[in-house]
């Protein structure tokens, strides 16, 4: 991949502006994008905001079009996540062999894959809704061999093969009905006056466990999720169990089939709140007015020190770290 030396000359930066104020959520990836680039994060929760609105202003009409770049690898993980999404909630009473099924649920992905490269190479705008506005390497002309764009799809169909073929799979349709637990992609929950956000993958009962199930496909090592499957399990006390210890959440690699098993206690439950409490309110700290979530403009966030954060951070054109 080029390196942001290597990217088109800049477009002028958006002028800055007192963005309308969204409603504060925690999320996980909120906490992430907080902690590796605190002007990244600006652009993403408070300048973007609004920008699919007729009215919008040209500054949030551009974050949100580069909010919405989505890297090929996380184009893959987004269409892995799509396809077993598709299969748990349509296909689990399928008849189908899983072969079949899996070679079926392939090309639909695929057609959808390809669909989305064409729209993004040729610039199609995306209507405001879609959650994806393009391909982070067509934004910036960033030359990827066929090979890898190859590669991408071949994850996909490798994904939903493996799982077709595993035991989980076999597992989720003999449960009984109701035990596959319905999660709604919108859905928040409260944390002491706090909303958060924290939706695993999948949810299920089986022989007295809750298990939470959560797709990872990037490079990070699976142990390392141990933290963020914890605030799944935030969402599950209260709605599905009271009791920490009945629950195993599992990060698992569609890909490879790796999985790491996750259980926790009681104690580990107070700090898995404190946590996600002291994130928050780190958040809320440079905000004007944290009650109504209003932030300053964007000069009060500084670009990253951090050397690996910006190749693909998708608001490199607008970034004044990089305009000169
Ligand atoms: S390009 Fe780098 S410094 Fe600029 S917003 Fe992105 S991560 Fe931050």
């Amino acid at each position: 991949m080029n390196t942001p030396a290597d990217t088109p000359a800049p477009a002028p930066s958006p002028a800055p502006a007192r963005p309308a104020a969204p409603p504060f959520v925690w999320s996980f990836a909120r906490h992430e994008t907080f902690q590796t680039c605190l002007r990244r994060y600006w652009y993403s929760y408070y300048g973007a905001w609004g920008g699919w609105r007729a009215d919008a202003t040209p500054a949030a009409r551009t974050l949100y079009h580069l909010k919405r770049l989505f890297t090929r690898q996380q184009w893959t993980g987004r269409h892995i996540h799509q396809a077993l999404e598709n299969l748990v909630a349509h296909h689990i009473a399928d008849p189908a062999p899983p072969a079949e099924l899996a070679a079926r649920t392939t090309t639909r992905e695929l057609d959808f894959m390809r669909d989305e490269f064409r729209d993004s190479r040729t610039g199609a705008v995306q209507p405001p809704q879609a959650a994806m506005s393009g391909l982070f390497e067509h934004e910036y002309n960033l030359d990827v061999p066929i090979a890898e764009w190859k590669a991408a799809a071949d994850r996909v169909a490798a994904a939903v093969s493996a799982f077709c073929a595993a035991p989980l799979w076999q597992k989720l349709r003999a449960l009984p009905e109701g035990a596959i637990l319905s999660i709604d992609r919108k859905t928040t929950f409260d944390l002491d006056g706090l909303p958060v956000r924290a939706l695993p993958d999948l949810a299920f009962r089986d022989a007295g466990v809750l298990h939470l199930y959560d797709w990872k496909s990037d490079r990070q090592p699976l142990p390392e999720h141990r933290l963020e499957l914890g605030t799944y399990l935030l969402l599950a006390l209260g709605r599905w169990t009271d009791d920490p210890a009945a629950v195993r959440a599992t990060a698992c690699n569609p890909v490879t089939g790796e999985t790491a098993d996750f259980t926790y206690t009681a104690d580990d439950v107070e700090n898995i709140r404190d946590f996600v409490r002291d994130s928050a309110d780190e958040m809320l700290f440079p905000l004007d007015d944290p009650e109504s979530n209003r932030a300053p403009t964007p000069d009060a966030f500084d670009c990253t020190a951090q050397p690996d954060a910006c190749p693909a951070c998708p608001f490199l054109r607008i970034c004044p770290r990089w305009r000169s």
